[in-house]
């Protein structure tokens, strides 16, 4: 599958934003939002108050970026967060929230969802017993996310066992000794701790 494969960074100066895709550097001085905030190429600064349009598009390119998604995959979020009963825009979240590598992400397996995904590609982890190596793959309430028993050696598991600063959201339980997680109750809206307007995105593809 086709995957954006240019600066990582600069996505982050592209939507104005942090939004964290690089693990440790994102917290530290080197980050590029710190040291070059301006949108990238020759006109980053001084741009045209962007239309109605352009902020709705940016709204969307931005959830993608955070949570790793491409279009065809974002828009199916879309539809099928459309067809839930409750708003369409805290569903969609509620949905990228839900796949597997950001759940391994926010439980501290991994310094970033591009990590997390590699992990979970590389099948380091089981959901109920199971491997699972799918990281679009939809957790449910009462799923226990667990490092298969082959991979407990890895160096930042081993990190992960003694100790975490990590701030775990509250739908997470952590059981960092066992390399162990549960998803104790589904997202909710006010647990996505990001700044998102999901309504344009509605707005955008309700047109
Ligand atoms: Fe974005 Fe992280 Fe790069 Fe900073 S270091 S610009 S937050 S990806």
């Amino acid at each position: 599958m086709a995957r954006y494969t240019g600066s990582v960074c600069r996505q982050c100066r592209r939507e104005g934003m942090k939004l964290f895709l690089k693990g440790d550097r994102c917290h530290s001085g080197k980050c590029a939002m710190e040291r070059y905030p301006a949108a990238p190429g020759m006109h980053g600064t001084g741009r045209r108050k962007p239309s109605g349009y352009q902020v709705q598009l940016r709204e969307k390119q931005k959830v993608k970026r955070i949570y790793g998604v491409l279009e065809t995959q974002f828009r199916i979020y879309f539809e099928k967060a459309a067809n839930m009963k409750g708003a369409t825009g805290e569903n969609m979240l509620q949905l990228l929230e839900r796949r597997l590598d950001n759940v391994v992400y926010r439980l501290g397996f991994a310094d970033s969802r591009a990590q997390a995904r590699q992990l979970v590609n590389h099948g380091h982890f089981a959901v109920n017993g199971k491997k699972v190596d799918i990281p679009s793959y939809c957790v449910d309430a009462g799923d226990v996310i667990t490092v298969r028993e082959n991979s407990t050696d890895i160096e930042m598991f081993k990190k992960l066992r003694e100790g975490t600063t990590r701030l775990i959201p509250a739908w997470l339980e952590l059981d960092a000794a066992n390399l162990s997680g549960k998803v104790v109750e589904l997202p909710k809206r006010s647990d996505i701790d990001m700044s998102i307007d999901e309504l344009l995105i509605v707005e955008l593809y309700s047109k």
